[in-house]
């Protein structure tokens, strides 16, 4: 915590990081963080809209250059991931981090009856997706100075909990690709992987989850920045492959 506090405020200064779900919620409050820590943030999310105004409250406030990729994650595939790559390099010449942080909540259901296409659909947008542009990117983490891959967990994806269907197995998966990729790459290469859970957190997911819950009781996003910053910084260097719950950094 005492590490997190003395973070600079330019800790990120013109560092390239991509935020996935950057158009709301969690993702949107990372997005904002890291560019006003100094970062150009790309902004990938599904409606434009939101991702518009996200970028124009960034021009507004900072030096940085941010720029919007919109795309659809469940329908993403590995020749969409391998142009976006080819576009970072573009208009950056590099990538040092990602925030894997758009989800899709799906039904909340027992197994026997969760919908076929509903488990594709949640698989695709939180696993597979994650894996097509890990993949596409890594090229350009690994040649940074201190790449950071920040996947986005949940305590579901630890234990499993009934009528949480494929979120919850989604999940599961997302800390197996955070353990795979943190034991190949923290050996040979300055990439570090972790896994973040928030914990409830005041979202619109978080209503749809627990609808009847007053918002008030649950920290906002922006109460878990300082995590999220310290994690994509150099200050993480010593640290790889950790699941870490945000609720023990709350500020
Ligand atoms: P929100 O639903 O508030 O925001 C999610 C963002 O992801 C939205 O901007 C959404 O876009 C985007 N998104 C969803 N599906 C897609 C898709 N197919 N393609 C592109 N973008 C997509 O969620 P939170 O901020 O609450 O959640 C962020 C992360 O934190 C998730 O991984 C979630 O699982 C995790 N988490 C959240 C908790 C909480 O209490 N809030 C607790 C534990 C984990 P759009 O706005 O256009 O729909």
């Amino acid at each position: 915590k005492e590490q997190l506090q003395q973070l600079p405020e330019d800790a990120l200064l013109d560092k390239v990081i991509l935020v996935t779900g950057a158009g709301d919620g969690i993702g949107k409050a990372a997005a904002l963080s890291y560019a006003n820590a100094g970062a150009h943030v790309i902004l990938l999310g599904r409606t434009q809209g939101k991702l518009e105004q996200v970028y124009d409250l960034i021009e507004q406030n900072t030096k940085t250059r941010p720029i919007i990729f919109p795309y659809d994650l469940n329908t993403l595939n590995p020749d969409i991931a391998r142009e976006m790559a080819y576009a970072i390099e573009q208009e950056y010449g590099r990538l040092d981090g990602v925030l894997f942080n758009a989800s899709a909540l799906g039904s909340k259901m027992a197994i026997e009856q969760y919908p076929e296409q509903e488990w594709l659909d949640v698989m695709n947008t939180n696993v597979n997706s994650a894996f097509y542009l890990t993949k596409a990117l890594l090229p350009l983490l690994k040649a940074a100075d201190a790449g950071r891959i920040l996947f986005t967990t949940s305590s579901v994806g630890r234990k499993g909990r009934a009528y949480w269907g494929a979120y919850a197995v989604s999940k599961f998966a997302t800390e197996g690709l955070m353990q795979t990729l943190a034991d190949e790459l923290g050996a040979i290469s300055q990439v570090r992987t972790f896994a973040v859970n928030p914990g409830g957190t005041r979202t619109a997911m978080r209503a749809s989850a627990y609808p009847g819950e007053d918002p008030g009781d649950v920290p906002p996003p922006e109460d878990h920045m300082p995590l999220y910053r310290f994690l994509m910084s150099e200050a993480a260097e010593p640290f790889n492959g950790q699941s870490i719950d945000a609720y023990d950094y709350l500020s």
